[in-house]
């Protein structure tokens, strides 16, 4: 039987590590963390569940799928519920836009906002449709491994003007400028600036309107214990608390994984689903290949990092939906902050996260958990000492939070604390603290983004929001299975 480690148990390392398990490949997923999930971790404190990330889970298929694979069910291991509306969205005006793919409901609420647009609305959706067709179903999970691949993509990518950016593009449909912001928004939960990623990444509307906007009974921890339960129950092993330090090379072959512990095994076959830069510079720094790597990506943009606030406040909060998105005052001055300047801004755009207004589970009765992010700019561009300054910020997205929708806040929170930049570079080796990897731009994309197999290193992969097609749930499952496919034709 052939052997292959996954290095991170990420939902990119899970979803490669069930589908090699899956498919009789011997599979070790070695964790640094003392959980899975990566961005996907958790906390319990004071009876309440704080998710560390994801929480919008879009194309549930992609997730079925990995159970599928086996003769199995998802079912079997964990609930998904329907979100609606997916988002509502609020502006300092007061105006609030409810978003989802009630199509009747959508215009209605399009029409209240700028009734001019709602043909427009119908344009957009046509590309956003023709985006996802080209950009998610067909090379979503395909690997670009040479420039030739990269070429055969190039005249689809020149039709959908994928050279403009995602805000320009929406622009050019519809011109009211809430409804711009509306449909450009997306591309940050990837990482990217809307004013500047791709158009191709509009998709993002046409995928969550295709799939539905979910969210998994318990968090998205419960999914992530899910996916260990049926990588497990296929066979699979997965040794938490023990971070890799070495990847041992022989020629141009990966040989044996090492670990803090002084556990060192060899495999047939490695892939990382660890951090790009950390894998390269620092699991691999003893290999030429390894130093290559590091000074090429040194060179890269890297998506900005996250400020996120936990808590918990007494009270149930039905007028609150599930996912809001509270924009600030300014949309492309704050964006040109984060990704351009590296400053922080006095004002900001929050999402913010309610799971027990679909999930009263996630709180001890009769009290609520929250999340806020703000997207701040990461560390190399704005080196502020973030343990000084995070109690600071933490009080203001919390009084913003108040200023616009539960006056008392203070008053009635039970548990908080925060997440800086500085907590991402730590606990999860991300370069610069960057909460998304690579940035989402063109020059970045597909052949541009690291590949799923290391280009001289014959036997090592990698998997995860550095690769194609980049960060989000979708995305590394999509690029797991890119993964999965090169490694099963080597190992075969
Ligand atoms: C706050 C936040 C909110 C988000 N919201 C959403 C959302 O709503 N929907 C969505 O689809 N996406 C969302 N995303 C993006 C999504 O969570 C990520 O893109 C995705 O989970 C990344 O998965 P990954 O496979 O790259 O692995 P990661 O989650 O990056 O995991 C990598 C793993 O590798 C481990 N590791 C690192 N170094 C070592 C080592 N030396 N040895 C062993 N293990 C190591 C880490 O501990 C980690 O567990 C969000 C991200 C964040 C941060």
């Amino acid at each position: 039987m052939k052997r292959a480690c996954v290095i991170g148990a990420g939902f990119g390392g899970l979803a490669l590590a069930i589908r090699l398990q899956s498919s009789g490949i011997a599979t070790t997923v070695v964790e640094a963390r003392d959980k899975p999930g990566g961005r996907a971790y958790y906390w319990e404190r004071e009876g309440f569940t704080f998710d560390a990330g994801p929480t919008v889970i879009t194309d549930p298929d992609c997730l079925k799928e990995l159970w599928r694979l086996s003769g199995h069910d998802i079912a079997e291991d964990i609930e998904l519920m329907p979100v609606s509306p997916f988002y509502r969205m609020n502006w300092p005006d007061g105006t609030n836009f409810d978003y989802s793919n009630d199509e009747a409901a959508l215009r209605r609420e399009i029409a209240r906002i700028a009734p001019d647009d709602i043909a427009g609305y119908e344009s957009f959706f046509e590309y956003s449709s023709a985006v996802y067709q080209e950009g998610y179903i067909k090379l979503g999970h395909v690997p670009f491994l040479d420039f030739s691949s990269m070429l055969k993509a190039a005249p689809a990518l020149a039709r959908h003007q994928a050279f403009r950016s995602v805000y320009s593009m929406v622009s050019s449909f519809v011109d009211n400028e809430k409804l711009r912001e509306a449909f450009s928004f997306h591309t940050l939960l990837v990482g990217g600036n809307p004013m500047t990623a791709s158009s191709i990444y509009a998709l993002i509307h046409k995928l969550e309107k295709e799939g539905g906007v979910w969210w998994a009974k318990g968090g998205t921890n419960r999914l992530v214990a899910a996916m260990v339960k049926h990588f497990e129950r296929l066979g699979g092993v997965v040794r938490l608390h023990d971070p890799v330090l070495h990847i041992h090379t022989l020629g141009d072959r990966v040989t044996e994984v090492e670990t803090a512990s002084g556990w060192q095994e060899r495999f047939d076959a490695v892939a990382s689903n660890a951090d790009v830069m950390h894998s390269y510079r620092d699991l691999l720094g003893a290999s030429p290949r390894g130093a290559q790597m590091a000074r090429k990506l040194a060179r890269k943009r890297w998506s900005p990092s996250l400020f996120v606030v936990h808590f918990g406040v007494e009270g149930s909060w039905p007028g609150i939906p599930h996912h809001m998105i509270l924009f600030g005052p300014r949309y492309k001055g704050l964006l040109e902050d984060i990704y351009e300047h590296g400053v922080l801004p006095q004002d900001f755009s929050i999402y913010l996260h309610h799971p027990t207004v679909t999930d009263p589970s996630m709180a001890p009765p009769g009290k609520s958990s929250f999340y806020a992010l703000i997207p701040v700019a990461h560390l190399a561009k704005l080196p502020i000492d973030w343990e000084q300054i995070g109690p600071m910020i933490e009080k203001r997205v919390l009084d913003e939070v108040g200023r616009r929708l539960i006056p008392d806040i203070h008053d009635r929170i039970v548990t908080k604390f925060h997440y800086a930049p500085r907590d991402f570079a730590l606990d999860l080796n991300a370069y610069h603290g960057s909460a998304f990897s690579l940035e989402p731009i063109l020059t970045q994309s597909a052949w541009f983004r690291v590949h799923n197999r290391d280009d001289k290193i014959k036997n090592l992969y990698f998997v995860g929001a550095g690769t194609h097609p980049g960060a989000g749930i979708p995305g590394v499952v999509g690029g797991a299975k890119a993964t999965a496919k090169l490694m099963l034709e080597d190992l075969r």
